[in-house]
């Protein structure tokens, strides 16, 4: 019977491309560590970017880690159908005055940012410079009436204050004890503009409904971990422990990548290669 101390990790890919070398090391490291502990592996399809999201691609996780030689429970868990779980949660943060509407494009937060270049918290994310954080309540609701579109954004500040002193350290198993840096993403976005969720506040919950204890993920993601433990506090939701693991990076030595169509899993069992080579190939210790 499974109990609370039962490990439970879980492999989340995004279906918007086949999946790659770096997929497969990161989904062995976590059934490996179920395993290890007779713990559980779940499998969950984080789908929620309905305009990057194929089921082409989807079809391919189940056939190409089934190859691999991976086994899941099932139901496998597709965000696509918990929507009105995340809107639930969104709900609970705004009425508690956490978030705010952003109006801004791209191109807003650009020209704001101007020349200043500021070091961006991560590769694809630059901080949010505050232009729609203080508006009033009746300039956000005439601007939602005339139609424009807006994201929800999280007020740091705000999120930060309302937890008073509660002790937002994690565990991280392979660099330690972390302590809470929630400032590195700044007010990050909590519902997109398009899908009215987003990454941080999807895995989040998802990760606690799954009771999820043991987070296996490449090292891309390590900042992330930091608002994602915030967003825990504020939901009243469980710590889990983290393992981010290096990321496996191609002949020339960079980050391998779905838009760069890294030599994807297909690709090597079509060029003849075994699952044991894949395998092999990592010498998965890590
Ligand atoms: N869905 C994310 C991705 O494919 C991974 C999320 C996670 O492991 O937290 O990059």
């Amino acid at each position: 019977m499974t109990t609370s101390s039962t490990c439970i990790t879980r492999f989340a890919p995004s279906p918007t491309g086949f999946l790659h070398l770096g997929h497969a090391y990161s989904a062995l490291l976590c059934q490996q560590a179920a395993e290890k502990q007779h713990g559980r592996f779940l499998l969950r399809i984080e789908d929620i970017d309905f305009t990057r999201c194929r089921k082409e691609y989807e079809d391919a996780i189940y056939e190409d880690l089934a190859w691999l030689g991976l086994r899941w429970e099932d139901p496998v868990r597709r965000q696509s159908e918990h929507l009105a779980e995340y809107q639930n949660a969104l709900e609970l943060l705004r009425s508690r005055g956490l978030l705010y509407p952003c109006f801004c494009t791209r191109k807003d937060i650009q020209r704001e940012l101007g020349n200043a270049n500021p070091t961006p918290a991560t590769p694809d994310e630059a901080l949010y410079p505050g232009i729609c954080r203080n508006l009033s309540a009746d300039e956000s609701q005439a601007r939602i009436a005339k139609g424009e579109t807006f994201s929800l954004r999280l007020n740091l500040e705000r999120a930060l204050h309302s937890i008073g002193d509660q002790d937002l350290s994690w565990h991280d198993q392979k660099l330690g004890q972390q302590q809470n840096r929630a400032h590195l993403l700044g007010d990050v976005i909590l519902a997109r503009k398009d899908i009215h969720t987003s990454y941080h506040l999807s895995v989040v919950l998802d990760d606690a409904l799954q009771q999820i204890n043991l987070i296996t993920r490449g090292e891309d993601l390590f900042t992330a971990t930091h608002i994602h433990r915030l967003l825990q506090a504020l939901l009243d939701l469980p710590t889990p422990n983290y393992h981010h693991h290096a990321l496996i990076k191609d002949e020339q030595g960079t980050r391998m990548a779905k838009r760069k169509k890294s030599l994807s899993l297909r690709d090597l069992r079509h060029a003849g290669h075994s699952p044991q080579y894949i395998i092999d190939r990592f010498a998965i210790d890590d």
